[in-house]
This record gives C-alpha cells, structure tokens and sequence, in this order.
C-alpha cells in the first residue's frame, strides 16, 4: 500500500527488508550490535562481514548502543546503501517507557538518515519480535512517529517492511485510522 502524505511516499510492504532497494533500511538490533535472531540476524547474513566490522568499531568507541538510540554504517552486499541500527525497548508490561522508547527509536533512526542525506528509508516493525511489544500498540507508535515527519517533508519514501501478513494487516488498519483524524496532513493521495 502505498500513499502520498504531504510530499512524502508512505508505504507498506509485506515482505523481506533484506531484499528492498532504499537508501536506508533499519535494523531492530540489540545493544551489543554483534547481531542475532529475527531481522538482525537477516540483515548482517544477507549484509555480509563489512556491516559486523563497522559495528564492532562503533561498539569499541561506545561501549554499546542504549535502547532507543541509533547508528549508521554501511549496507555491505544489500542493494540499499545503509543500515541504520536501532534498539528499540524489550516489552516489560508497558508502564517502564516502553512507547517513548520505541518512539525514541523511530525519531533517532530518522535524524540519523536526515544527516547522512538519506531521501528513502524502509522499516522493519521494531520490537515486535523477540521483544514482544504488541503489535497493535507498536503500530501507532510507528505510523504516527513517521507522519510527523511527514511535515517536514525531508523524506521521498518511508516503508514499513512487514514480516508477516497479520502484521500488515495490522499496520494498514491502524494506517487509516491515523490517516482519519491526522491534523498534519495537507494532502492525501493513493498511488
Ligand atoms: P526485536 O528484538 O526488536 O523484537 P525481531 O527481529 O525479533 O526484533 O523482530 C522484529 C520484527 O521483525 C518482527 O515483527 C519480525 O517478524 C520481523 N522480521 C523478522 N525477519 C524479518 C525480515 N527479514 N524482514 C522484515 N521483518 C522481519
């Protein structure tokens, strides 16, 4: 599904963030960036050596990367140019701060790609695996994180890539509930 909200393509995808060509794909990684199951583990296999190298720089400068926070480094053998990897919060029942961590981690990833001239960035549904933050409520968190952005009309395209068809059905109804009642939007069209 595919809209054009402002200036900005919005779409969602069900399939494989590994083999989408964007300028930036995000990665929902954990705090020691050496990779693992779920997407990350797809994205540094599919990746290569070259995305574990510049992680394992980063990790040396930093020590590791807190939850909610985001870093840049290349996209090895994908077809799109970067990997931006983010942390998004382990759900722990929803009163330790999880949505503004996972906000958190939708706005740091899009800063970042802001500032390395990123036009196209394709998501994946960042805690929603292993972290088990429910889908519904990771959903609104994402869409409407991502249509602030919108306003400010630095994006081509941003995609939510989305694993699983339940996932994307979930992602499409909450889409157009947001879409409703969304006081930034100037203009709608479905492409
Ligand atoms: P987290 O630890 O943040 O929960 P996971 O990788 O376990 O990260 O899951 C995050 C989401 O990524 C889940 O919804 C999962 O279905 C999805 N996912 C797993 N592999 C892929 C992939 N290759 N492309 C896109 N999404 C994926």
């Amino acid at each position: 599904m595919d809209k054009l909200i402002n200036n900005t393509t919005i779409s969602l995808i069900h399939g494989d963030i590994t083999i989408v060509k964007f300028d930036a794909i995000v990665n929902a990684a954990n705090s020691t960036l050496m990779g693992g199951g779920g997407v990350d583990g797809a994205i540094h296999s599919a990746g290569g050596e070259d995305i574990l190298n510049e992680c394992k720089k980063i990790i040396k400068k930093i020590g590791s990367l807190p939850t909610g926070e985001a870093v840049i480094t290349t996209a090895g053998k994908l077809p799109s140019k970067f990997v931006i990897h983010t942390v998004g919060p382990i759900w722990r029942g929803g009163r330790n701060n999880e949505a503004q961590l996972l906000m958190n981690s939708y706005n740091n990833s899009l800063k970042l790609a802001i500032q390395n001239g990123v036009k196209t960035i394709a998501f994946p549904s960042i805690s929603t695996g292993v972290y088990r933050y429910p889908v519904q409520e990771a959903s609104e968190i994402a869409i409407s994180t991502i249509l602030n952005y919108c306003k400010e009309n630095n994006f081509e395209k941003i995609a939510m890539v989305l694993y699983s068809k339940d996932f994307y059905n979930i992602y499409a109804q909450t889409f157009e509930t947001i879409l409703q009642k969304w006081d930034g939007v100037k203009k709608v069209c479905k492409l």
